[in-house]
């Protein structure tokens, strides 16, 4: 039996399960990655100007959990950046989740204060509410409000990044920006925000450089199927693992356009939504999060579109009730393979954040160590 672990996947969710267990059970792991760098999603890069790009997306870190933003910070020191998103709704741009600022920017300001009152009446302040709740509204005006939210926010920027409406997906996923019966412009109300200084593919350098790790990229899974190693994770899709027995999972992917212009910004804020025009669900300009600083900016238009293998990258799990059920064929085939872990966005079929795939590997590490 070998005594080498094996890491399949350099993302976080591979990194931070490949550092405990180097660093703390002094045991020797090889990462390998297909991709030919690490950092999964979440790499990062400085271009030619200086920018620090997100590659896959704009990545902002929060969490409410004091274990993972302790251990995080043994690597990287954050900046205290918190995210505001903006969209355009009725051509007005306006905050995004719609909250109270948003209700007097899109409408009349005695109708926004007669909604006001009733949201009032009906809600407690500082409440979020999932939009497909705020639905069941009797009262005409309120029913008219969650109505307009509903088709000016969510319908049209939910197709074009689900391929259905609200209703085809799980409620999970509407619900991640809730209506916000507040004044608090705040993507994220999480008591840890921020970017890393020196960006995310830092941070997993930085985990993996251990004596007991070696990093192989460029190198899929597949060519070394037939080796024996103490322990495999695998944060790779669960479905490949298994050569797609039970089917496919379903999954999103992202095309990121890149442009450069000639000015110090294109937008007023990171990432601006456009839910009900164009064919892009958001643009995203990266010189926001860490101040950078150039006479030149970079944006990225985000289109999503299905995954199909062999022609685009898995970005989404699709929450939804089949795929749950087709995953969890894959999750009991796991439980008969005593020495493979799944876990990760891919291997766990979750729409995990980062902090929730990196507290999944620390749980992980602390199960079997
Ligand atoms: P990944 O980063 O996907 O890493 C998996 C790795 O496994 C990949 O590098 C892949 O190449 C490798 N791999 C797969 N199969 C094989 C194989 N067979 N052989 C070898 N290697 C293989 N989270 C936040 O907290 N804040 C955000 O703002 C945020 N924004 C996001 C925006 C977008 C567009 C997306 C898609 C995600 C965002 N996330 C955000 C989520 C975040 O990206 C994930 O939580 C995180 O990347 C999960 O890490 P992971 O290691 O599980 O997966
Ligand atoms: N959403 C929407 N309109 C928006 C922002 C979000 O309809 O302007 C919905 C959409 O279904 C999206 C989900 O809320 O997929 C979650 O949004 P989030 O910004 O959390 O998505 P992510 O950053 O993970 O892509």
């Amino acid at each position: 039996m070998s005594d080498l672990n094996l890491v399949v996947g350099a993302g976080f969710s591979g990194a931070v399960i490949a550092n405990l267990i180097a660093s703390e059970l002094n045991e020797k792991v090889l990462v390998i990655d297909k991709k030919n760098h690490i950092a999964g999603n979440c790499f990062d890069y400085r271009d030619e100007n200086g920018i620090m790009i997100h590659k896959y997306g704009s990545h902002i870190f929060h969490t409410n959990s004091e274990k993972v933003w302790n251990y995080l910070k043994k690597f990287t020191d954050f900046n205290t950046y918190m995210h505001k998103v903006v969209g355009y709704i009725d051509g007005i741009e306006t905050h995004i989740p719609f909250n109270f600022n948003t209700l007097y920017d899109v409408f009349p300001q005695t109708f926004a204060q007669r909604l006001e009152e009733k949201l009032l009446k009906t809600f407690e302040y500082n409440t979020k509410v999932p939009i497909l709740e705020f639905q069941k509204q009797d009262d005409e005006d309120l029913k008219f409000l969650a109505n307009y939210v509903y088709e000016k926010i969510f319908l049209h920027y939910t197709l074009k990044q689900w391929g259905g409406t609200p209703k085809d997906v799980d409620g999970a996923v509407t619900a991640r920006v809730p209506v916000y019966l507040s004044k608090d412009d705040r993507y994220f109300q999480d008591k840890y925000q921020g970017i890393p200084l020196n960006g995310y593919t830092k941070i997993i350098e930085k985990m993996l450089d251990n004596k007991n790790i070696k990093v192989k990229l460029n190198t899929d899974y597949k060519s070394l199927k037939e080796k024996k190693f103490k322990r495999i994770f695998y944060t790779g899709s669960i479905d490949e693992f298994y050569d797609y027995k039970f089917g496919q999972l379903p999954y999103r992917s992202v095309n990121f356009k890149f442009e450069t212009y000639d000015k110090e910004y294109y937008q007023s804020h990171a990432c601006v939504n456009y839910p009900c025009n164009y064919d892009f669900t958001r643009i995203h300009e990266y010189k926001h999060y860490l101040g950078d600083k150039s006479n030149k900016t970079v944006i990225a238009k985000e289109y999503s579109e299905f995954f199909e293998l062999g022609k685009n990258e898995r970005y989404y799990p699709i929450p939804k009730s089949e795929n749950t059920e087709l995953y969890n064929k894959y999750f009991e085939e796991a439980q008969k393979d005593k020495n493979v872990y799944f876990l990760g966005r891919l291997g766990d079929y979750k729409y995990y954040n980062m902090d929730k795939a990196i507290e999944r590997a620390i749980d992980l590490f602390e199960e079997i160590k």
